[in-house]
């Protein structure tokens, strides 16, 4: 008998070693992981880059307060703002954590301007940031927050995904930011178009808000370029990220431009583990690798390989496989029925997938997945449609 909070579902299978793509089970068994702990494991299990970077940092120092300077988390967050539209970073744990301080850094923003009641945070309805007090009442999903009251006083409005009527009318002048995933990954891998992001972009400039882009599942390189945002070309104020930064080790960050930054004074904010040395390390191998020339062009090389197999066993099985849908290896297979036999069924061919809403089967192989291996998939995929007729 388990004596953890039933607060899970958890499938029958636990494992003791994991290699790249694969993770091998402690009853023996060898999977193909395209769950890799949620868009976590972007170099895969056990990397041994990762795994030299980790072993070298601890022998030297773990952890030392932010009461004091942190080379490894200077040189990442340096690293970090060269590559990308931000101008400074603060450090997480999460990316809850980090939405939060998303949220926090808007409303301190204006305040800072004088605008206190400036501080309503605008996001789509039954949107995913997390499962904190603020990051449940931010999605605005009742699933989420049943039973988490009080509902009020928490500072979250709400619009419908695709409806920009809704949008408009949900703003007001008392909206200090407008806070989406690009990629709305638990939301059923939905991306948001371009010309969306920067309609989006136009709107917030005209209303003088900001705009937070949660990049925590879709960031990092998940999407074929660095942020899923990217391809807009549009420039948002504030971006979380989480997941794949740490490759497996728990990282948060806030990106975000000097303007915002600049109301983020001594004692505003701060965490106990947020940037300690050893995460500071795991970060700075895992950019390493994703900056490494050629790498994001291949995750876009492959995904394109993988859309395009996949698209075919959609017009295969027509009746089963309603959508492909995703960007780079952030995928998502919609079904037209309720998608938890087929994912059983994929496991039961050893092949690791998880669910997300709208009936989506969502496959997320490590960013360095070999082509031996999405041909694996496919095959295993193929099997699982064909026994489904
Ligand atoms: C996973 C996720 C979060 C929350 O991250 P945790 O590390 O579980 O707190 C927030 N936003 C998005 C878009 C996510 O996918």
């Amino acid at each position: 008998m388990s004596s953890l909070v039933k607060n899970y579902n958890r499938r029958k299978i636990a494992f003791k070693k994991g290699r790249g793509s694969f993770l091998y089970s402690t009853n023996g068994k060898k999977y193909l992981d395209f769950v890799q702990g949620i868009a976590v494991n972007s170099l895969g299990h056990s990397n041994p880059y990762l795994t030299r970077a980790i072993n070298e940092q601890s022998k030297k120092v773990w952890h030392v307060s932010n009461a004091f300077i942190i080379p490894e988390g200077e040189r990442l967050a340096k690293r970090l703002s060269q590559k990308t539209f931000a101008d400074y970073v603060i450090f997480q744990n999460s990316g809850a954590e980090a939405t939060e301080a998303a949220i926090k850094v808007a409303r301190r923003y204006f305040y800072s301007k004088g605008k206190p009641n400036k501080n309503r945070i605008l996001c789509i309805k039954n949107s995913f940031h997390g499962r904190t007090i603020a990051a449940i009442f931010a999605s605005g999903s009742k699933k989420m927050t049943e039973g988490f009251g009080p509902k009020v006083g928490y500072g979250f409005d709400h619009f419908d995904f695709g409806n920009h009527k809704s949008l408009k009318k949900a703003i007001t002048n008392k909206t200090a930011a407008i806070m989406i995933e690009p990629v709305m990954g638990e939301g059923g891998i939905k991306a948001i178009p371009d010309w969306c992001l920067r309609e989006l972009r136009h709107i917030c400039n005209k209303k003088k808000i900001l705009l937070i882009l949660d990049e925590v599942q879709c960031g990092v390189g998940r999407s074929g370029n660095f942020f899923a945002f990217e391809s807009s070309k549009v420039k948002p104020d504030i971006v979380p990220i989480a997941k794949g930064i740490g490759g497996g080790f728990p990282i948060g960050a806030v990106l975000m431009t000097k303007k915002v930054a600049h109301a983020m004074v001594p004692g505003t904010h701060g965490s106990t583990f947020g940037g300690n040395p050893l995460a500071m390390s795991v970060g700075n191998a895992v950019l390493d690798q994703i900056f490494k020339k050629g790498f994001l062009k291949n995750v876009k090389k492959i995904s394109k390989y993988f859309f395009n197999e996949l698209n075919n066993l959609k017009n295969d099985y027509p009746k089963l496989i309603k959508e492909v849908r995703g960007v780079g290896l952030l995928i998502g297979l919609q079904l037209f029925n309720d998608q938890k036999k087929f994912i059983q069924k994929l496991e039961n061919n050893k092949l690791l997938t998880i669910r997300a809403a709208e009936n989506v089967v969502r496959i997320l192989p490590p960013l360095n997945v070999k082509k031996s291996e999405i041909n694996l998939a496919l095959k295993i995929i193929r099997k699982v449609c064909k026994e489904y007729k």
